[in-house]
């Protein structure tokens, strides 16, 4: 059975990836930092549940030390939990969305490393953007030349990077960045429009599925790999 731990999953993508990846057979846990949307989250989809705040550090090793005791490993670990950051671009701004898309990476990730060793078939998935890409931005042919998101596309810049060098790092763990297709979530309620959280949720599920000798270190969507 693959243990898999999925950040922010009491909705949107999070929630989608679970139930496709409970259809797959993984023993999901279902993190989400207000327990009651968390727990009703998990009782929906038939998931284990455990309170995560990724910018908690006592939250997060708590979370990591409850799926421990219970299973002795993790397979698979998908960052997902983020926030878009509406608001002015001033410091506690910046402050609030880099401790969530970005810390909460770190945190999250060095505390699951051990039990992630422990697994024959370690994968991380990190829920990042193209609005983090560089060639995206920089790009007239793409809807993210356009698109003005100063804070969330830098967190989401650091939060690919994070990916590469996790991967450089962790040579015997895939880590991989996706992004996952613009989507109908309450984080885009504001904007409009979007696809299905369900359609979205196929890619993050693809790579959290690779085999052992998958790709570690990529940024990607559903169309294959993207610019940096
Ligand atoms: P969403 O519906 O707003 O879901 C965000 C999830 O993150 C929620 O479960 C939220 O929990 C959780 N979260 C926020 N802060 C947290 C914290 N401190 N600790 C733990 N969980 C926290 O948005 P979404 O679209 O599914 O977003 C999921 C990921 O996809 C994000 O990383 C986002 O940047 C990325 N993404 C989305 C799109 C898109 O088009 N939707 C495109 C590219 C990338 P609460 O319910 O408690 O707030």
């Amino acid at each position: 059975m693959t243990v898999t731990l999925i950040t922010g999953a009491n909705k949107g993508l999070g929630f989608e990836t679970a139930k496709q990846l409970l259809e797959l057979g993984h023993t999901v846990y279902v993190g989400a930092r207000d327990v009651e949307r968390g727990e009703k989250a998990a009782a929906t989809l038939g998931a284990r549940f455990v309170q995560l705040d990724v910018t908690d550090d006592a939250s997060v090793r708590d979370a990591l030390a409850s799926i421990e005791s219970a299973e002795d490993r993790l397979d698979v670990l998908v960052n997902n939990a983020g926030i878009l950051g509406v608001g002015p671009v001033d410091g506690p701004t910046a402050l609030r969305v880099f401790d969530t898309n970005v810390v909460g990476i770190v945190r999250v990730t060095e505390a699951a490393l051990p039990l992630l060793r422990k697994s024959s078939n370690p994968t991380v998935v990190t829920v990042s953007s193209s609005m983090g890409s560089f060639w995206a931005v920089t790009n007239p042919d793409r809807p993210e030349f356009n698109l003005s998101a100063t804070l969330y596309s830098a967190s989401k810049s650091a939060a690919t990077m994070l990916t590469v060098q996790y991967a450089k790092s962790q040579p015997g763990i895939k880590f991989n960045a996706i992004e996952p297709g613009y989507t109908a979530t309450d984080m885009m309620a504001a904007i409009g429009g979007g696809r299905p959280a369900a359609e979205s949720a196929k890619t993050i599920v693809g790579l959290a599925t690779l085999g052992p000798d998958g790709p570690t270190g990529t940024f990607q969507d559903e169309l294959g790999t993207l610019g940096w």
